[in-house]
């Protein structure tokens, strides 16, 4: 027991302060930056190292719209807040249903890891259930495969109402390095309405932080200051 103690008092307070302590390394790829004038669209896969693009360390990049993906500036049209009727039943507590629908799991490691000491999911009133029928909305990874478009069907109709759908990665996007296989469907809005797309390949669990957090009103539109819940 001392010795639990001794370590536990050795290792101090782990999680991170959000989004005042969201430091990220130089090797970070964050938000590409536009270098000749071309759109790029951030749905897209292009977060592989073979890329010819540059990034900036902002891992802020979630949208509510397909289009708002597409980069022609510098700026980017951030996710805004769901309506107030969806912030007052989700804002202090959101159950997740995660759907890999074909992906890598690089996506799902990335969900997996906001559940870890750092990034401590929960305290904002954000979990992952097991069951859609104890869920609020489904987070969808990879290109919905033809095998699992069905299986995220009758999840989704699992779902009771209202419910939200989370694109999360390139894939769940626009199908990622599988866009244009026959045996896939280049992404979930193909199959569901999608409330929130989260980029990157994987994105960063910050990213997906921020995503969520804008998303339930608790972040402030174009800052990085969290709000309490005014739902
Ligand atoms: S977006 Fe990238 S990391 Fe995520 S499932 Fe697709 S290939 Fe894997």
């Amino acid at each position: 027991m001392w010795e639990i103690l001794k370590n536990r008092w050795r290792q101090g307070y782990r999680t991170l302060k959000f989004p005042e302590e969201a430091l990220l390394p130089e090797r970070f790829r964050g938000r590409p930056i536009l270098t000749d004038g071309n759109p790029l669209d951030l749905g897209k896969c292009l977060f592989s190292p073979d890329d010819n693009v540059v990034y900036s360390r902002d891992y802020r990049m979630a949208v509510r719209k397909r289009e708002d993906l597409i980069l022609k500036g510098e700026e980017i049209k951030l996710a805004t807040a769901l309506d107030k009727k969806m912030r007052k039943l989700f804002g202090r507590s959101l159950k997740l249903r995660a759907v890999c629908a074909g992906s890598c799991n690089g996506c799902d490691l990335e969900l997996q890891a906001l559940n870890n000491v750092v990034f401590d999911l929960s305290r904002f009133g954000i979990q992952f259930v097991a069951s859609p029928r104890h869920a609020d909305g489904l987070v969808v990874t990879g290109p919905v495969t033809e095998n699992m478009k069905l299986a995220l069907k009758k999840t989704y109709e699992a779902v009771p109402d209202p419910k939200i759908v989370i694109a999360v990665g390139a894939c769940a996007i626009s199908g990622g390095p599988f866009e244009g296989s026959p045996e896939v469907n280049n992404g979930a809005d193909k199959i569901l309405p999608v409330d929130l797309y989260i980029p990157g390949c994987p994105p960063h669990p910050l990213t997906i932080l921020d995503g969520l957090l804008r998303l339930l009103g608790r972040i402030e539109a174009n800052s990085s200051r969290l709000t309490a819940c005014k739902a």
